[in-house]
This record gives structure tokens, C-alpha cells and sequence, in this order.
């Protein structure tokens, strides 16, 4: 059985040495434990530094046959998603991981994973942090916020407080890499695929070398691209707010009524007061209309598989 394992490597010359270290060493103590190859998939997402320098080195200095170093090297950085989407299709094991380079994900318990992947008939086993000691306080509570607002806003259980630091079978992997939109928001996309999946808690370190290649500013971008890729909800904000404008601007034109029959009221003012809410709710509604035709265009644009299958007999 052979297993690949994608790393995505952005500016990573403070760690690569450390981590390739502690990654392939990991990987040996796989190949005692019924995996017969790994295939390490490094995937250079257009690093400025020299990264692709002690890649390639790596390459060169790899003697085991059973643990062939794979280098990809993008003509520029794509991100994240676009690095492991590299990666997938590259893929050619039986089961295939993702992991980062700086070492937060710890490599040796990917034996664990693949073990609980095999023993409980899994299709993937993914990496839950009970506990995030090496992130400060800013990433805790924007990831806090995230994982929970996602969950509200979409109609796919993605889990909570989960990395791309998982193990996978191949046929999952297929199904991933059929959905063809652009800059994938990966975890989601695994968790909108289905099939039979289990966390896998574990504590995330702290990065020792070098620095996160996600500011705030990223992070948001991130957050947005995942939600809108996942939700149409915000686009039907304004037929739900049309609505509730239509039902307020009935009361109002009770009340606006009354106070003219009432007298004493300044000329105009109730047409005028009436003309307005009413007016205001037909806009929000009319583009509440044309939200759900632009959601049905995303959704095509996503173009997602129609369905999938997990085993046929
Ligand atoms: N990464 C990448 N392309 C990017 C940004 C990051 O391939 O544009 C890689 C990076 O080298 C690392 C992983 O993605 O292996 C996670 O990045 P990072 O550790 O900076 O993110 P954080 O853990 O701080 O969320
Ligand atoms: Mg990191």
C-alpha cells in the first residue's frame, strides 16, 4: 500500500531542514507498519526564499527507494489550497495526507491516524485540536469565531477546530479533486464530499522557526472565500429583510391612516410616509430575487459533482 503525503511549502527556509527531518523519520517508522511506500509530495507554492534550494537538496540526497521526494514548484505563490489541490492530483497512493510544513501538526501521528483509518473501515481520519498552545490569542479567537460561524451559515457540518492535517483513501481524494473551483476552502469541500469520517484529536504546537504565512489580513480573506463558497444565505439577507419590511410597512400604513383620519396631520405627509416603506421593502425584495438566481449560478459555477458514490455491489 502506498502512502502519499502532501506538504505545502511557502517561504519555509527557517524550517525545512527540521521539518523534513522529523517528517521522513516519521515516514520510516511507517514503512514497519504495512505501508510498503511513501511518496512525498512537496509542493513549493512559488517560495521567494530558498526553499526550492533544500527541496531539491532533499531530493538529491534521498537513497531509500521506499521513500521517493517528489518537488513541485509553482511559477508563483497560488496559496494554500491551490498547493495541496497540486499536491492531490499528483497523488498516486492508496492513502493520501496533508501536512504543514512548520512542524504545528505533529508527523508522527500520522501512523496513529492511518491505523484508526484501516482498523475502523474510515475514509478519512482528520486532525481535531483539542488545543492550540503555539497560536496566540488573536488566531484562537478569530479561529473560535470562524469555526462556529461557518457552521451557522452553511448547510455542510464542517468540523470544528480542524486543520488540513489529515489522512485519507484515494477515493476520497478523487471525489475532492472533482469539485473544480477555483482556491477550494479544502476542509469544507472533504467535509461536503461525505463518505465515513472521524476527528482525530490532537494538540497543535507551536511553530519554531520562521512565521505564519497568515496574517489577520489573509485569515479574513480566507474566512470570506470559504463562507461565500459554502453559503448563499447572505444573498437572501435582503428577501428576508424585504420581507419584514413589507410586514412593518403594513403596520405603518395602519398607523399613518389613522393618525390622517384623525386630522392633524400635515398634507402629504401620510401618502409620502406610506410611499416609502412600501417602496423601500418591493427593492429589497425585488434584489432578494435576483439573490436567488445569482445563487443558482454560484452553485453551478462550484460545479460540484451531482452526486457521489461510496461503494457499489
Ligand atoms: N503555505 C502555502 N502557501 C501560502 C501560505 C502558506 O503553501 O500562500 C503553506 C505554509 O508553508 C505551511 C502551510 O501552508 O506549510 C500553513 O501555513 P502557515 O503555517 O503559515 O499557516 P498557519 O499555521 O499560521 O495558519
Ligand atoms: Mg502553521
Amino acid at each position: 500500500m502506498v502512502f502519499s503525503l502532501i506538504i505545502p511549502v511557502y517561504n519555509e527556509e527557517a524550517t525545512l531542514d527540521y521539518s523534513l527531518a522529523r517528517i521522513t523519520q516519521s515516514c520510516y517508522a511507517l514503512l514497519d507498519k504495512g505501508i510498503s511506500e511513501v511518496e512525498l509530495i512537496l509542493v513549493n507554492d512559488g517560495s521567494q526564499d530558498r526553499s526550492q534550494q533544500i527541496l531539491k537538496k532533499w531530493v538529491a540526497q534521498s537513497v531509500n527507494p521506499k521513500l521517493c521526494l517528489k518537488v513541485l514548484e509553482f511559477s508563483r505563490n497560488f496559496g494554500h489550497s491551490g498547493a495541496v489541490v497540486a499536491g492531490l492530483e499528483a497523488a498516486r497512493g492508496e492513502i493520501v495526507g496533508i501536512i504543514d510544513a512548520d512542524l504545528q501538526d505533529p508527523p508522527e501521528l500520522l501512523a496513529r491516524m492511518i491505523e484508526v483509518l484501516e482498523l475502523e473501515k474510515l475514509d478519512v481520519v482528520y486532525g481535531q485540536r483539542t488545543s492550540r498552545i503555539g497560536d496566540g490569542p488573536l488566531k484562537r479567537l478569530t479561529a473560535w469565531i470562524f469555526y462556529r460561524f461557518i457552521n451557522l451559515l452553511t448547510g455542510v457540518d464542517i468540523p470544528r477546530d480542524t486543520g488540513d492535517f489529515r489522512v485519507m483513501r484515494k477515493s476520497v481524494v478523487k471525489a475532492v479533486v472533482s469539485c473544480r473551483e477555483r482556491d477550494p476552502f479544502i476542509r469544507g469541500v472533504v467535509a461536503w464530499v461525505g463518505f465515513k469520517q472521524r476527528p482525530f484529536p490532537y494538540i497543535r504546537e507551536s511553530r519554531k522557526f520562521g512565521e505564519s504565512k497568515y496574517p489577520l489580513g489573509k485569515m479574513l480573506r480566507f474566512a470570506i472565500r470559504a463562507i461565500v463558497s459554502f453559503s448563499s444565505k447572505p444573498l437572501m439577507l435582503s428577501l428576508y429583510l424585504g420581507i419584514l419590511g413589507l410586514c412593518f410597512s403594513f403596520l405603518v400604513a395602519i398607523w399613518v391612516l389613522l393618525s390622517w383620519l384623525h386630522g392633524g396631520t400635515v398634507p402629504g405627509w401620510a401618502s409620502t410616509s406610506i410611499a416609502i416603506t412600501l417602496s423601500q421593502s418591493f427593492v429589497f425584495i425585488l434584489l432578494g430575487i435576483q439573490g436567488l438566481y445569482v445563487a443558482r449560478i454560484h452553485d453551478e459555477a462550484l460545479e460540484r459533482p451531482r452526486y457521489l458514490i461510496r461503494s457499489e455491489d
